[in-house]
């Protein structure tokens, strides 16, 4: 498999004209489509070569093995980078121009945001794809945006075993956020939704989001799928969406996150941190814009899974309610910066 190295990379885009920063665009792309392998395939045989070349897109009329070939490949693609770095020219942060020309580039269509999956691909990239003897690089200055867009950044996705969360919400708007204690550490939390839930006593289950005592943050169930987390509505239940919403599995109206650690245990300051930022990034970003009508950051909408189970679940996740409105407060003061 005819892997090209970094060294490699930049002195064919070189070769072919690249300009000074535009090179390092390339060969990071070239990592991030391919990682420099001039014979990758991908797309169900659509997409070929350093840059993935879409045989509908900017590799039309080009063969398989003219894809391949990466001086071929280069002649095509250093034009289309070269206009998109030009349209770039005027933002100056370094590594958010090089993702715009990036996305810009390989993807005209679809104008993706630079949080995308892609874009945070491509950065990582980015960072790494520096010439032999070429220093330190260029700085990696950290996106402009406030602490709660870069929560975006840090999310690992683990994902979850399928009988474990159901695809979509049958037309339900999520409007609420419930918080969770997982009973155990962050690996047991990802190995435990990966798997089959068939032990006697185990029931289908899953959170969204997990986050660490060490401020980790690891995703499983994409939000626009219901994840099994709170679906049972128990006596006592003080969560005023529960009459709002009566008869709908809460599941279908909220984002959950598991909070790695026990019920009772002091939430740690990077924990915090993490928590009411990826709050307040999922009320911006998920939950304001849903659909569901009165949507606020308070009481009504940061639940504790107490607040739907009050009978089984009761110290879930384990906080007072002093902590649980500081937990508010904090959200919405995040959401005013
Ligand atoms: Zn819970």
């Amino acid at each position: 498999m005819p892997v090209l190295t970094i060294d490699q990379l930049f002195e064919l885009v070189r070769r072919h004209g690249a300009e000074d920063g535009l090179d390092h665009v390339i060969v990071a792309a070239a990592l991030a489509e391919s990682g420099g392998n001039t014979d990758a395939i991908g797309d169900g045989g659509h997409s070929v070569g350093l840059w993935q070349m879409h045989d509908q897109g900017l590799g039309t009329g080009m063969t398989v093995a003219e894809r391949k070939d990466p001086d071929r490949a280069c002649g095509v693609m250093l034009p289309a980078f070269k206009r998109a770095w030009d349209n770039a020219a005027d933002i100056a942060n370094p590594e958010v121009r090089a993702t715009r020309t990036y996305l810009d580039a390989e993807r005209p269509e679809g104008f993706e945001s630079l949080l995308s999956t892609a874009a945070i691909h491509f950065r990582d990239r980015w960072r790494i794809a520096i010439p032999a003897g070429g220093g330190a690089g260029p700085a990696a200055p950290p996106l402009p945006g406030s602490a709660v867009e870069r929560i975006w950044d840090e999310i690992v996705f683990e994902g979850c075993f399928p009988d474990n969360f159901a695809r979509g919400r049958q037309g339900i708007k999520p409007e609420a956020v419930v918080l969770h204690i997982a009973e155990g550490t962050l690996a047991g939390v990802d190995g435990f939704f990966n798997r089959a839930h068939n032990l006697p006593g185990e029931e289908p289950s899953s959170a969204h989001f997990c986050v660490g005592k060490k401020g980790e943050l690891h995703q499983y169930v994409n939000t626009a799928d219901m994840a099994f987390a709170n679906g049972r509505v128990e006596p006592g239940a003080t969560a005023k969406l529960i009459a709002e919403n009566a008869g709908i599995n809460p599941n279908l109206w909220t984002i959950s996150i598991e909070h790695e650690g026990r019920s009772g245990d002091e939430v740690s300051n990077a924990q915090w941190d993490t928590s009411t930022r990826l709050t307040a990034w999922l009320f911006r970003h998920r939950l304001f814009n849903s659909g569901a009508t009165g949507v606020a950051v308070d009481r009504n909408h940061i639940l504790r899974h107490g607040d739907i189970s009050p009978k089984t679940r009761a110290g879930c996740p384990g906080w007072d309610e002093l902590v649980i409105q500081d937990h508010v407060q904090t959200v919405a003061r995040l959401l005013a910066e």
